[in-house]
């Protein structure tokens, strides 16, 4: 008799396969992703993660896949389905829906929601607030950065109880997701920032017997960043800094000389 999967192994086959089908490489949650068994349980009638991958349920169709006995998770997401179109109407009727969303973005919304939901148990399916929270960091940080900011805090943020995710956990990663939409942006617009975070890092290591403000250093660092002083000669000016004030003083001086030419 087959055991059924837990979140924890469909979490880790689903994001070691990327999220993506291992047939035709589309990915959830523009598709339905399964588990699906690759070999048959035999020995011992564990669910090895190296026998199982993640597929589309087309795929899983064409192929009379070996879809993992999972009725809980397809039924829901079947469900889930069907109650779509129903969904979108209601939603059309809210004024926050009256704004310039396309039935497609809807659907859109609403297949990311049952995606994650899965993993999200709060971020659920059927809650109004929260379609329109995820609809918020979409238009703030575009599609594809909310799905990564959605895997990356699964992946830090989620800890396990009996191969469950823990309701304190779930609850704690998706508070982070927006947090980490932000991070990610400023990353992307500026891709010096890590190198300057890591600066900082150096610096607040080196005057951490003594004074140190972190806010100041890194306006500091930016500043002479901003200035045209490259990430090599601020990595060894902090190296030589013992103190705050020959920080404090070492980097005005390489600011206003900078100025100067
Ligand atoms: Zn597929």
């Amino acid at each position: 008799m087959r055991k059924s999967i837990s979140k924890k192994v469909r979490y880790e086959v689903f994001k070691r396969d990327s999220f993506k089908c291992q047939h035709c490489g589309k990915s959830a949650p523009d598709i339905i992703l399964v588990v699906e068994q690759i070999k048959n349980i035999s020995e011992n009638g564990d669910n090895n993660i190296l026998d199982l991958v993640a597929s589309c349920r087309n795929c899983l169709q064409k192929m009379g896949g070996n879809v993992l006995d999972d009725n809980s998770f397809l039924a829901k997401q079947q469900k889930e389905i069907a109650k779509l179109r129903e969904r979108i109407a209601e939603l059309k009727m809210m004024t926050e829906w009256k704004s310039g969303l396309s039935e497609t973005d809807v659907i859109d919304l609403i297949k990311i929601d049952i995606f994650w939901s899965n993993f999200f148990p709060e971020f659920s399916f059927g809650e109004p607030e929260h379609i329109i929270h995820l609809k918020e960091l979409i238009n703030k940080f575009g599609r594809e950065s909310v799905l990564e900011a959605m895997k990356t805090s699964a992946d830090k943020y989620f800890k396990y109880e009996k191969d469950e995710m823990t309701a304190d956990s779930v609850i704690i990663a998706y508070s982070k997701i927006g947090g980490i939409c932000t991070i990610n942006k400023k990353l992307k617009d500026n891709p010096d920032i890590k190198d300057l975070y890591y600066i900082r890092g150096i610096l607040r290591n080196k005057l951490k017997n003594g004074y140190y403000d972190e806010v100041l250093a890194f306006q500091l660092l930016q500043k002479a960043h901003n200035k045209g002083i490259s990430i090599e000669i601020l990595k060894q000016f902090v190296i030589i800094v013992n103190s705050w004030s020959m920080f404090k003083g070492g980097i005005d001086y390489l600011i206003e000389e900078q100025s100067k030419t």
